[in-house]
């Protein structure tokens, strides 16, 4: 009987917090968008339904977020998690407030901690003020991210843009005395009547301590960071078993490739590092605003190159070319052709023996693993925090995938993620 139930609200974050619980134990299988009625109960300790809801329509994201949650409750999940991304990534209009309001209210929890931070990966929540390295949030590069562009660092100001429900803070002055500070000053804030709080956390230390003073909330919200100290409670009671290597996955062989879509600024990095290593193919989707002739030319030139050495497939471009496309197509129009056209090529590069693949970009991840028919990942050991490969399963033969969101992943990513595949 599975322990957690976790939404998340893009599949690249599904994937980041999958791979904290199994680094802590957990053994955990992420399903792709909303379970239907019928959909078998795999065996995991954990289970993260990956929905598409952080750009999705607000009531779109809420009535699939819903339908999750009664999935989940069904199959026997005891505490329940909402996954969103650890810079926060929302529009003006939501989804992070519209989408917790909704799982507070069905599941009666009355209240919910939001904590984005992993400083693992560089993000820092204090004052309530989100940190990516050492620079606010709105000047991280998320100011001019194509879809959510985040031009504000106060969280508690955005949550409580969101939502009609009022929003609090547990400073890092409670954080850093443990648990249980960190308990009462929630506790305050659900007596003064806020329903959330935003939690400082700096530390990994700091995490463990949220999740223990978390223990018997029914639903948690944030980052994959605050989900670090989560398994321990269900150890605690006696309720986790220990597992000798809880991502353990089987060997596939075949051709390789990577896809990139994000424009992130570590994602330029990468492809920068990577072009030095592989053959490269950037697609140039403003000489070509057409997915399907992008695509079948993306492919022609797989076809002379696939081989020993993975290939490299980027739409990723620097924020003058991303606008360029945008003044051309609106916004939405050029995000939806370039993952149309990424989509369609990870269609062609499996029909041609591609069966280990990594993908940047967590839309990107979205419409490829969509357009692939996967519909559950096991996932697997890490490749960097918060990037695990996974072994896909659904209607297309087995693949190992590695969806990484953009701003995750050191330099020397995409090849390290194959040497690390060949050395098990
Ligand atoms: P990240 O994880 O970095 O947020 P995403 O894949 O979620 O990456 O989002 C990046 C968005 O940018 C996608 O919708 C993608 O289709 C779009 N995109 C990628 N390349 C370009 C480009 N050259 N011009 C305009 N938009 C692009």
């Amino acid at each position: 009987m599975p322990l957690l139930g976790a939404i998340a609200d893009d599949f690249t974050g599904a994937t980041d917090l999958a791979s904290m619980l199994v680094r802590q134990g957990m053994r955990t299988v992420q399903l792709i968008g909303v379970p239907q009625p019928g959909t078998h109960l795999p065996d995991a300790d954990a289970i993260i339904v990956a929905l598409k809801s952080r750009t999705a329509p607000v009531g779109e994201a809420v009535r699939d977020s819903l339908t999750a949650l009664a999935w989940l409750r069904q199959a026997g999940c005891r505490q329940f998690f909402f996954k969103y991304c650890s810079t926060f990534d929302s529009t003006e209009a939501g989804n992070i407030g519209p989408v917790a309001d909704a799982l507070v209210d069905a599941l009666d929890a009355g209240f919910a901690l939001a904590c984005p931070a992993f400083p693992a990966n560089g993000r820092s929540v204090y004052q309530g003020h989100l940190f990516v390295g050492q620079v606010l949030l709105n000047e991280s590069g998320m100011e001019s991210h194509p879809l959510t562009p985040m031009k504000d660092a106060n969280l508690v100001r955005v949550l409580s843009r969101q939502t009609d429900a009022t929003v609090g803070l547990v400073p890092y002055a409670s954080v850093s005395r443990g648990a249980e500070a960190i308990r009462s000053a929630m506790t305050q804030l659900k007596e003064q009547g806020r329903r959330y709080a935003i939690v400082d956390a700096v530390s990994n230390e700091d995490l463990f301590a949220i999740g223990e003073a978390a223990a018997h909330h029914a639903l948690i919200t944030g980052g994959s960071g605050v989900a670090i100290g989560l398994p321990e409670n269900f150890r605690k009671a006696g309720l986790l078993q220990s597992e000798a290597d809880p991502g353990l996955l089987p060997e596939i062989g075949g051709h390789a490739a990577v896809l990139a879509g994000s424009c992130s600024r570590a994602t330029l990095f990468q492809i920068g590092k990577a072009r030095q290593h592989l053959p490269t193919l950037e697609l140039d989707a403003l000489a070509t605003p057409d997915a399907q002739i992008l695509a079948a030319q993306a492919l022609d030139w797989a076809a002379t190159q696939l081989g020993n050495t993975p290939v490299l497939i980027a739409a990723s471009a620097p924020p003058d070319k991303v606008a360029a496309l945008q003044d051309r197509l609106g916004r939405d129009e050029a995000g939806a052709l370039v993952e149309h056209s990424l989509a369609l090529i990870a269609e062609g590069l499996v029909a041609r023996g591609v069966r280990r693949m990594v993908v940047a970009g967590g839309e990107t991840s979205g419409a490829i693993v969509q357009r692939l028919g996967v519909q559950l990942l096991r996932i697997g050991t890490e490749i960097d925090p918060g990037v695990p490969w996974t072994l896909a399963e659904g209607s297309g033969p087995q693949l190992k995938l590695a969806l990484k969101s953009g701003n995750f992943g050191a330099p020397d990513f995409f090849t390290n993620a194959f040497a690390l595949d060949a050395a098990k």
